[in-house]
């Protein structure tokens, strides 16, 4: 009989917990890819727009994945996609080859649109993390081919090479020109951005180089600005978003060891941060949440000025680490991302919030 009773007094305080937990209309996930801490250590001094200090909540998140202390961008984006560890190379499927439900798939479920932004590929392990499922990040054009057949609202980044034959001048073997099916599937194509026709279009497909895109330093326009007209698209749906950025080339700057080409990636990101932070903040009934993958380069700051000037930044690595990476959270239920989380902990929480009823 105390055992019933405590069960019950278990079941109903975890009903309460559910009951009590506010939950968000938007969700807005920003990704720095490799973005250890020292990254935002480096950009709060060389950034002088860096929106870091808006956080009240903020938590360290361990990136290991299923088999490795240090993963590799699909596993390192699947945890957060879909709350499951997997193994490093595959994307959202665990290790019998099954599909893991994906945080958009839930969001689908619930009547709110969706929207990826990188500036890789869209195809990279990140955003594919979160739309497709294979048993290898490198298979671009079948990644390519699941976006084509998947109900992503806004998508914007680059990878044209992975949706056009051979003809066309893009990399399918299959003859296949997934472009013009997802046009006449409903998806508006631009090859070049376009602030008015994305948030006029009612599903918008931009896709602005053959491969990533340019560094930011070569770029017209910002991550923020693509965040902005993405949000400007989403939010006509009354049953809310969520929106995924990464600031894909940040890993790419430490992978390199390139201090100019990480701040410049850094300070690109920020405007997204900032972006999402505006809107958030004006809307009151969306989450930010923002983090990485894992930790590229085993980045320190080891010279500058006291004012922040001339950063002198130092890298150990050519490779990811397993540094701890920060984990910035702002809006309804941001409590749940503070303090020390394991990375399962990020995606499940999302998933959370937009089904309380999902099973892990
Ligand atoms: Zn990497």
């Amino acid at each position: 009989m105390i055992l019933f009773r405590n069960v019950l007094f278990l079941i109903f305080s975890f009903s309460f917990v559910l009951i009590g937990q506010d939950k968000p209309k938007n969700i807005i996930l920003l990704i720095g890819d490799g973005m250890g801490v020292n990254y935002v250590a480096a950009s709060f001094f060389d950034d002088e727009n860096n929106p870091y200090k808006n956080f009240k909540s903020i938590g360290l998140s361990n990136t290991a994945s299923a088999n490795r202390l240090i993963t590799d961008s699909g596993a390192g984006a699947t945890v957060l996609a879909t709350g499951y560890r997997i193994i490093n190379r595959n994307i959202s499927v665990d290790s019998s080859g099954n599909s893991l439900k994906t945080v958009f798939q839930v969001a689908k479920e619930k009547g709110k649109s969706v929207g990826l932004i990188a500036t890789s590929s869209v195809t990279h392990a990140t955003p594919a993390a979160f739309y497709a499922h294979v048993d290898d990040r490198g298979r671009e054009t079948d990644i390519a081919y699941q976006l084509s057949d998947s109900d992503v609202d806004v998508i914007i980044g680059g990878g044209e090479q992975f949706f056009l034959p051979n003809v066309l001048g893009g990399s399918r073997k299959d003859e296949l020109d997934l472009i013009n099916k997802m046009q006449l599937n409903g998806w508006t194509w631009l090859d070049k951005f376009d602030h008015q026709a994305i948030i006029e279009a009612k599903k918008v497909l931009c896709l602005m180089e053959k491969n990533g895109l340019k560094p930011a330093s070569d770029r017209k326009h910002t991550l923020g600005d693509f965040t902005k007209a993405a949000i400007e698209n989403l939010k006509n749906n009354e049953n809310g978003f969520v929106l995924m950025i990464e600031g894909s080339q940040i890993d790419w700057a430490g992978h390199d060891n390139l201090q100019d080409y990480l701040l410049s990636e850094m300070r690109d990101f920020n405007t997204a941060i900032t972006e999402a932070f505006n809107f958030a903040k004006e809307d009151g009934n969306t989450l930010i949440v923002i983090t990485a993958d894992h930790e590229t380069g085993g980045m320190v700051i080891s010279g500058g000025d006291i004012d922040g000037k001339n950063l002198k930044l130092s890298f150990n690595s050519k490779s990811h680490t397993a540094g701890f990476v920060p984990v910035f959270s702002f809006g309804p239920s941001e409590e749940l991302f503070q303090g020390i989380l394991e990375n399962y902990e990020i995606g499940r929480n999302l998933i959370f919030l937009l089904d309380p009823a999902h099973n892990f």
